[in-house]
């Protein structure tokens, strides 16, 4: 991580001024270098004091994450400025040591061609590498996301708004997912004001396009009733997330997982406003759902391993996605945490959501654990003569973890 002081001089590179906004707004978010007056000047004085580098004339550096004047410069490719040691650190640690140098050809002056062709050429080439930029960076901010790293996500995450801009411009839809994610980073560190900033744009951009996708309306819907959630606006929160629900099930079904987020968090709120009942319903709900949808990988991938083994081929196992299993893990714990207070009076659905925990971790690769689970599934349902039927289907479950090897594409 080498940074160098730099002479103040060259144009703003961001790509519009919607990024200006959100940079400001990083800016003001995350606190990490706000510049008192003595700074400045001692880092003026720094700059003066040593060999400025050749850099374009007649045009302002800015601070690649806050905007504001750049006193700092990356050595390693001298086209990323900073206002200071936090926002290079910050945004060396978060995206830049992945990108650093594949900024040099989007931020160098264009080279002279001798033809028309060699320039489109070159020009498409610096399009696709943005929009692999693009992909690169969502996906380093949406694994911190997913991590729970949300200030050390913004950089990442801002990264990619910047490059869906440039690669599909101003209002395309193709920003909402960058809008959202700044959104969810933002909730996550309740910095609220922020959050609904990137949450206006979002919903502005879904306006703006006529045919736009149910299922992003549907993410839109989600995050807006999170922020009202934890603004404490609760009738708000249940109206959005009821919005989220029926576009998402328009795509998918009204008993998919993904519809049951919404569900999942509708119950939270309920819960918030005492409505146990309510909640307790739609937990459930979420618990059925996955329940059945994990079944469904466990069972696929159980004949897939007997099949590959009699045939001596590679199983082809399905694996949850990052996002579906972080999402996945997050709600059936909470869901699972709350039974767990609740286990004398919900004994079955307790032992329900055992199980589906079981399922879970048998899915993710860990069957040491599934097969805790599932023991304590056994347990909780008790000696019922009427429940037979549940206690044969967790022990037949309970062999499988026994029996079943570790498998070798675990990714846990
Ligand atoms: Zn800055
Ligand atoms: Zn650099």
């Amino acid at each position: 991580m080498r940074v160098v002081n730099i002479c103040t001089a060259t144009q703003e590179r961001s790509p519009g001024t919607v990024c200006l906004k959100m940079a400001a707004t990083i800016s003001s978010v995350q606190c990490m270098g706000k510049i008192t007056e003595n700074e400045m000047q001692r880092q003026t004085d720094v700059i003066t004091s040593i060999k400025p580098i050749a850099l374009p004339k007649g045009v302002k550096k800015l601070c690649e994450l806050c905007k504001k004047p750049a006193f700092m410069q990356c050595l390693q490719c001298r086209v990323t400025f900073y206002c200071g040691s936090d926002h290079q650190t910050s945004d060396w640690e978060g995206i830049h040591d992945q990108i650093c140098t594949q900024l040099i050809p989007l931020r160098s002056p264009e080279p002279h061609f001798s033809t028309e062709s060699k320039r489109k050429e070159h020009a498409d080439e610096l399009f696709q590498q943005k929009r692999q930029l693009l992909q690169l960076t969502r996906a380093v901010g949406q694994k911190l996301l997913f991590e729970g790293k949300a200030e050390k996500a913004i950089p990442a995450v801002l990264q990619s708004l910047h490059f869906a801009i440039e690669v599909y411009g101003l209002s395309s839809i193709e920003l909402v997912t960058s809008y959202l994610m700044l959104a969810e980073a933002c909730i996550g560190l309740h910095r609220l004001k922020e959050a609904e900033d990137y949450l206006s744009q979002a919903q502005w951009t879904v306006l703006m396009v006529p045919d736009c996708d149910y299922r992003i309306k549907s993410q839109v819907h989600r995050q807006i009733g999170r922020l009202c959630e934890v603004k404490g606006d609760y009738e708000e929160a249940l109206r959005h997330l009821a919005e989220d629900v029926y576009h998402c099930s328009i795509v998918t079904s009204t008993d998919d997982v993904e519809t049951s987020g919404g569900y999942f968090h509708m119950g939270n709120i309920f819960l918030k406003l005492g409505k146990t009942d309510k909640a307790e319903t739609l937990y459930y709900r979420v618990l059925k759902i996955w329940h059945k949808y994990l079944t469904g990988i466990v069972t696929f991938n159980v004949e897939e391993e007997e099949k590959s083994s009699s045939l001596l081929t590679s199983p082809k196992m399905i694996n949850l996605g990052k996002a579906q299993e972080a999402e996945a893990v997050k709600v059936l714990s909470a869901i699972h945490a709350w039974y767990s207070e609740m286990s004398d009076r919900h004994q079955l659905e307790f032992s329900y959501s055992c199980k589906t925990q079981a399922l879970l971790n048998f899915v993710i690769g860990d069957r040491s654990q599934a097969k805790v689970c599932a023991e304590r599934a056994l347990e909780a349902l008790g000696d019922d003569e009427k429940k037979q039927h549940t206690r044969r289907a967790i022990a037949s479950f309970l062999n499988l973890c026994r029996t079943t090897p570790q498998p070798s594409l675990s990714r846990r």
